[in-house]
């Protein structure tokens, strides 16, 4: 049966594109932190959106599971496949043009392939934003950014994926091809079908071509640093900035004083720009569509109402783009400084913004209670209540032996996150990595809603296998 597959797979799409050998096929299998490499039968590389629809034809009829895969960037193992060796992985690389541009409209059309930066870059040509925004942006593909519904630097502002798409083009689990690509801001003609597919990580179907929503591009960016003692005083700091700032607030990072302790650690040449540590720290950031003088204005004076409140004790206002640039620069490089000392334990949580301060107070003693020592790195984007609340080995404790306790120390952040109602994935997903935990903690209701989807949009069961749902 596979030989005969994988020649129709070849007869359709042209051998070239129909990858079997093991050093051909090593990257798509491997995930982006390289924990886990996956098998397949092949990796299918197709070139129209044609193309894709037999693919997912021919699969369907020789019952061959399909992983849809962008840049391979996710943190949840939702784009490698498992380690049986039945699946195929669907590369969308080559679906990689910006199809039309419409500038009254304010949209974007594009194959799902396109890389995040290329359609930033052409949005950016046109005078406009398209403001998906996150480290990955010179990789990630926009199927994969909708397909997990991505957050990023600028949710606060423009929010996450789904509200930046108008319509979406899907080959269907049948390989039916849904012409859905509407560039309507207003459509109530029934269930909306686009919502189902952006952050379905490819378990309905395969996202082909996306309408994207463009914005006008701001005249200046703005940032500043600025140090807080306490969660608390971030959660006001926050209030302070949407009432005296409106939507010019544009980004609203947390990170403790851990996380920059390490980044100074790690990167000693980047920026410090207070001579004195303090407990935490926020990067906001100011956008204006009028002018740089109007942005600076507005942050000095809010900066300067939370100083005098007692909100916060030092700020840093960044007064050229390499200032601005050079303290992005600290929020970015958190991840890597974590990679450079060794493994932790991640957690990716939502919480309302009102629980943030009270989640950490809470959550961090019983941290302390159970793994003596441990180390907390938090930080996020806390403008929409999301933070990376990370667990790092106390000094002394190999990583190997600390994340044996990893199910224990779950089991403390998420029962903490689920007691405050909030998510134990904001923006990175499910995939394979964060099943079990979605099963513990979703409602039966509502697990039994989400596999009814699944059954009638995908009755075979071939879309991404064991991603989402067991
Ligand atoms: P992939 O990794 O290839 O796939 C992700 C999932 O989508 C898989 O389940 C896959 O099967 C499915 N999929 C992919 N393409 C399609 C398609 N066309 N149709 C159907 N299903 C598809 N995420 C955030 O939200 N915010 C961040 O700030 C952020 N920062 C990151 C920083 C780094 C350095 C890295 C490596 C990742 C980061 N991520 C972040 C994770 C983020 O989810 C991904 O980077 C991105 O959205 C995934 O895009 P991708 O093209 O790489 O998708």
């Amino acid at each position: 049966m596979n030989a005969s597959f994988l020649d129709r797979c070849r007869a359709l799409l042209g051998g070239a594109w129909v990858l079997d050998s093991e050093a051909d096929m090593a990257p798509y299998l491997r995930d982006w932190r390289g924990r886990f490499t996956g098998r397949a039968l092949a990796v299918l590389r197709p070139g129209s959106v044609e193309e894709v629809a037999g693919l997912v034809r021919l699969c369907a009829e020789a019952r061959v599971p399909i992983v849809p895969q962008g840049g391979n960037t996710g943190l949840v193992l939702g784009s490698v496949p498992d380690g049986q060796g039945s699946a195929v992985v669907l590369s969308l690389a080559r679906l990689n043009q910006i199809r039309v541009i419409d500038a009254l409209n304010r949209t974007m059309t594009v194959d799902a392939g396109c890389i995040l930066q290329q359609v930033q870059e052409a949005a950016a040509a046109q005078d406009c934003l398209f403001p998906l925004s996150l480290a990955a942006e010179g990789s990630c593909t926009i199927g994969g950014n909708l397909s997990t519904n991505a957050g990023g630097t600028a949710v606060l502002r423009y929010g996450n994926a789904r509200e930046l798409c108008l319509g979406l083009e899907v080959v269907t689990a049948q390989g039916e091809i849904w012409h859905g690509l509407r560039g309507l801001r207003k459509d109530n003609t029934g269930y909306d079908l686009r919502d189902l597919f952006i952050g379905a990580e490819g378990t309905l179907g395969i996202i082909t071509g996306a309408v994207l929503k463009l914005y006008p591009k701001p005249k200046a960016s703005i940032t500043a640093l600025v140090a807080l003692p306490s969660p608390t005083q971030a959660q006001r700091l926050l209030a302070l900035m949407q009432d005296r700032c409106g939507a010019s607030l544009t980004g609203f990072e947390l990170m403790s004083a851990y996380c920059l302790a390490l980044v100074a650690k790690h990167f000693p040449s980047l920026p410090r720009p207070f001579s004195e540590p303090h407990e935490q720290y926020v990067l906001l950031e100011l956008s204006s569509t009028e002018s740089a003088q109007h942005a600076v204005g507005l942050l000095e004076d809010a900066v300067g109402a939370a100083v005098n409140e007692g909100i916060a004790t030092d700020a840093a206002v960044a007064s050229t783009v390499a200032q601005s640039q050079g303290l992005w620069q600290l929020r970015e490089h958190i991840p890597l400084a974590q990679a450079a000392d060794g493994k932790n334990i991640k957690h990716d949580i939502s919480l309302p913004v009102s629980s943030i301060a009270a989640f950490i107070e809470h959550t961090e003693p019983l941290l302390q209670q159970a793994f003596p020592g441990c180390q907390l790195v938090c930080f996020g984007h806390l403008g929409d209540g999301n933070l990376h609340f990370n667990v790092a080995p106390p000094p002394g404790v190999a990583n190997e032996a600390f994340l044996l306790h990893q199910e224990a120390v779950n089991r403390v952040v998420h029962d903490a996150v689920h007691a405050f109602c909030g998510s134990i994935s904001a923006e990175h997903g499910i995939g394979a990595l964060k099943r079990d935990e979605l099963a513990r903690y979703k409602s039966p209701v509502e697990l039994g809603m989400m596999r009814a989807i699944k059954a009638a949009l995908d009755p075979l069961g071939i879309m991404n296998p064991g991603k989402i749902l067991g």
